[in-house]
């Protein structure tokens, strides 16, 4: 049995004073000066850890907001002196899609590799837009795949990039199938290069560095090559290079030394594809495709050439681009992936999907509706404390001070996050009773959509939805 995928971690703490979500506010003019103070009885220690912060604050814009939330002490006061607020820098955090909530556990995890736990259950609608609108069925939580988490049995998350046979041929002593080349990565996440929005801050060697130590493979821009400061001699196993349609290929050395490569869409794809194969027939090569209003149609007719990677790219909120009513990357998926299936093709072909992927869960129920893997790039960025702000562009201060992070910090941090998203897709495979990610793909049975239930509910009755 092969050894259980495991990443190492430690904690990492933030450079900067943490923005939390609440904060408890004391007015302390008719306190009864009880003893048994509620303050005391926080189990996070939080009442302490206020005072001594603000005994050394350094900036009066960083209040304290650190508290959990349990509203323990805010209830329990006999004289309710206590009262919760919420953090105004907290509720500016992020955009519609990536909100405060995603940022501030994705800084979390980061920081401690942990799985987060909200606590005082779930306080949003049970439906929204995006990957909201689709829920993984949990009905065998209690079921003996949970074993698998805790290590009796095992879940595994391994994925293969590359075409795979449809069937084997033993007709002489051996094999005879002529097996085009795999890669196969201990989890179905790649690491994508930043959207051109996100310009400001270079994490490629980064990226690269913490790819090769949980196993994974990072895309770098090949102009970008040779990064100075690390040997990425060592690295090239997990750095799939990326080539438009103007870059020459790296050298050969280099390539051969790859074992993934991913070229900008053309109308001269098959040919590019075939010319890097002529050099290096074991290399996997995906062709990326813009998710625009041609971007679907082009996906399915590569899938239907001779293409054995497609990776799909949504704008960063995970949806199309350049159309008046943008579908979502969930719904595109489905797509692509139903229409080979009916055309008995799916298998010919890896699908990779990047694009509004924020969340572990979002890498399951996008392998539900028909990926194999994912690819993230502004995760990585916002483990790494980035405010997700709007104005990440050179010549403009980052807030969050990316430029002078060091190498240990953001290789630590991204390696956290990575283990943290890791537990969390055992978790949510152990509660469907799945015990193999491959087997995931395409099971919308394990998933339930609001707007299918919505029209087998309400459509006889109310007719279709009006498109907003
Ligand atoms: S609400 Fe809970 S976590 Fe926050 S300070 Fe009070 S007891 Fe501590
Ligand atoms: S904080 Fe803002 S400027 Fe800095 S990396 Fe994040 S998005 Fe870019």
């Amino acid at each position: 049995m092969p050894e259980k995928y495991h990443i190492k971690t430690s904690p990492v703490p933030p450079r900067l004073p943490r923005i939390g979500k609440y904060g408890v506010v004391d007015w302390r003019e008719d306190c009864a000066g009880c003893h048994n103070c509620v303050k005391r009885a926080c189990i996070y220690d939080r009442h302490r850890q206020e005072m001594e912060y603000i005994r050394n604050l350094s900036d009066v814009n960083a209040l304290f907001f650190d508290c959990m939330g349990c509203f323990s002490c805010v209830q329990d006061c006999t004289k309710n002196l206590l009262g919760m607020s919420i953090n105004p820098v907290y509720e500016r955090l992020g955009n519609e899609y990536w909100t405060p909530d995603i940022i501030r556990t994705t800084w979390l995890q980061a920081e401690t590799g942990k799985i987060p736990v909200s606590g005082a259950g779930y306080g949003g609608p049970f439906s929204g837009a995006g990957f909201d609108s689709m829920w993984t069925d949990m009905s065998e939580i209690v079921r003996p795949t949970r074993d698998g988490i805790h290590g009796r049995e095992y879940i595994s998350t391994s994925v293969d990039i590359g075409r795979k046979v449809s069937y084997l041929d033993f007709s002489s002593d051996a094999c005879c199938n002529n097996l085009p080349p795999l890669v196969t990565i201990p989890l179905p996440v790649i690491f994508d290069m930043n959207p051109t929005k996100f310009a400001l801050p270079d994490l490629t060697n980064i990226k690269a560095a913490v790819a090769a130590r949980t196993g994974l493979i990072s895309i770098v821009d090949s102009r970008k090559w040779p990064l100075p400061g690390i040997d990425f001699e060592q690295l090239l196993p997990h750095i799939a290079f990326y080539l438009d349609e103007n870059t020459p290929l790296p050298s050969h050395d280099v390539l051969k030394k790859t074992r993934l490569v991913e070229i900008q869409d053309s109308p001269d794809a098959g040919d590019r594809v075939k010319k890097i194969k002529d050099i290096c027939p074991d290399i996997v090569a995906v062709v990326r495709i813009e998710l625009n209003k041609n971007g679907l149609d082009r996906a399915i007719e590569l899938a239907c050439c001779d293409i054995e990677v497609i990776h799909i790219i949504a704008d960063s909120n995970g949806n199309e681009t350049g159309t008046e009513h943008p579908r979502f990357i969930k719904d595109m998926l489905r797509t692509i992936h139903t229409s080979l299936v009916e055309d008995g093709i799916r298998d010919n072909i890896t699908i990779i999907a990047g694009g509004g992927i924020a969340l572990p869960e979002h890498v399951a129920k996008s392998i539900i509706c028909g990926a194999d893997l994912v690819s993230i790039d502004l995760p990585l960025m916002i483990a790494l404390e980035c405010f997700f702000c709007s104005r990440c562009e050179p010549g403009l201060a980052c807030p969050a001070k990316l430029e002078n992070i060091d190498f240990d910090y953001g290789t630590g941090r991204m390696t956290n996050l990575i283990a943290a998203w890791h537990g969390q897709l055992i978790e949510v495979m152990g509660a469907m009773g799945m015990r193999e990610i491959r087997r995931l793909r395409g099971e919308t049975g394990r998933a339930m959509f609001f707007e299918e239930l919505e029209e087998e509910t309400f459509g006889k009755f109310f007719g279709k939805r009006k498109q907003a």
